[in-house]
């Protein structure tokens, strides 16, 4: 079967496509700016990259040109639409109805659409992914796969914040977790690597790219998770603040005189890596800064990396042990330093990595870089949420 997944974001459209007989990536590509110009980009394996710019006003004039690309002589890889068997829709929210990956069809948008208020950044743009597909392929099967459904075995107390009850019950504040098709993943294939049942370890997974979160999964079950009610919670992130005491918030407002919008601002985009360094939430240009000896650089590492290493702590404290520990996506996969920071010093719980397997472990490979006899074994397993998507998008299908 072949199958389309498709990450909606407010201005951007990515997608793969995928042949699932030998899970080999066909084509991917990403449509940018819509709404306020428009760029496409679409790669095939082996082949040049074509890069268009067309105006694309509306996420369906976005899915129109792929489909265009996807069937032209020139640049596609299928000979007509019907080809695809389904598609698969990155979905950051579910809510608390949807725990597995579903179809989606008119209700389940309807019940999407419900979700907005709890989720106004990430809804929209994915609902109108959805619609847009719908739109132009009827007939083909569409399945959401939810980053927060991996969190739905999560025990109550996990998930209930300690605020009045009734802030649970009448306005569904909770802790929804995100990141899960990642963690899913990634602790899935530790498993695989270790020659084990993922049903009988215990594994922490570190989602560290712009947007970071920390997930421990006992016996195939996330049991908890960093982020929260909203994407903000956890670790420290490229321009988020992660965790921080919620009164600073209404210090804030109070003594500065700001509105929420702009609290938003500071928390979710001028802090992180940012905030802390003034040089950028790209931990590449920090990495660099700190090479030079600039100290805020340094600290925003190092309070990154001991964000991380907390999390960790309370892991293996609520799993009571741990076996293996997993590091993924763009700072994950490839920050040495970031790694460092947070593995050392842990010998006590029994992590310990190879100081030379971290600094040449080869980037967008898997591999194993523990230390010598460490109780815990401590993997680099680069992510692959697209193909989590597609893999549960054919079996739904099928
Ligand atoms: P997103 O959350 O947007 O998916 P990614 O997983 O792509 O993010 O991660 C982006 C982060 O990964 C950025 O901070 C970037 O600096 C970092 N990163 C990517 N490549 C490297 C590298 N070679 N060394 C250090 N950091 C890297």
């Amino acid at each position: 079967m072949i199958v389309l997944v498709i990450n909606s974001g407010s201005s951007s459209l990515k997608y793969q496509l995928f042949n699932m007989q030998d899970r080999s990536v066909m084509a991917k590509g990403i449509c940018e700016c819509i709404g306020t110009g428009g760029r496409m980009t679409h790669k095939r394996p082996g082949m040049e990259n074509y890069t268009v710019e067309v105006p694309l006003p509306t996420h369906d004039d976005a899915i129109e040109l792929l489909l265009k690309v996807l069937t032209d002589r020139e640049y596609g890889v299928i000979k007509d639409i019907s080809e695809i068997g389904a598609v698969g829709h990155r979905i950051a929210h579910g809510g608390e109805k949807y725990k597995k990956s579903a179809i989606i069809d008119s209700r389940a948008i309807k019940e999407l659409e419900e979700l907005n208020p709890i989720n106004p950044l990430h809804g929209p743009p994915i609902i109108k992914g959805i619609k847009a597909c719908l739109n132009r392929m009827p007939d083909t099967p569409q399945v959401g796969v939810f980053d927060t459904s991996y969190y739905s075995d999560l025990p109550d107390y996990r998930y209930i914040y300690p605020l009045p009850y009734e802030l649970y019950t009448e306005k569904k504040i909770r802790r929804y977790g995100f990141h899960g098709t990642s963690h899913r993943y990634v602790a899935a294939q530790a498993a695989r690597y270790m020659g084990r049942e993922l049903s009988e370890l215990k594994i922490i997974t570190c989602h560290l790219g712009n947007g970071s979160s920390v997930t421990a999964t006992a016996y195939g079950k996330a049991v908890d998770t960093s982020m929260g009610f909203t994407p903000q919670e956890g670790a420290v992130m490229g321009t988020r603040s992660g965790s921080i005491d919620p009164s600073i918030i209404p210090f804030l407002m109070k003594t500065d005189n700001l509105t929420p919008e702009q609290v938003e601002e500071i928390i979710n985009k001028k802090s992180g890596l940012l905030g802390i360094s003034g040089i950028s939430n790209d931990a590449r240009e920090v990495n660099n800064a700190a090479d030079n000896g600039n100290y805020r650089a340094q600290l925003a590492l190092k309070i990154l990396g001991n964000s991380v290493k907390k999390l960790i702590g309370a892991y293996v404290a609520e799993m009571n042990g741990l076996d293996a520990l997993v590091f993924t996506a763009g700072i994950g996969e490839n920050d040495f330093v970031v790694r460092r920071l947070v593995c050392e010093e842990m010998d006590y719980l029994g992590i310990a990595i190879d100081e030379e397997k971290n600094r040449f472990t080869i980037k967008g490979k898997e591999g194993e870089i523990s230390a010598p006899g460490a109780r815990v074994r401590t993997f680099v397993i680069p992510t692959n949420e697209e193909l989590m998507i597609a893999l549960d998008t054919c079996a739904l299908v099928r």
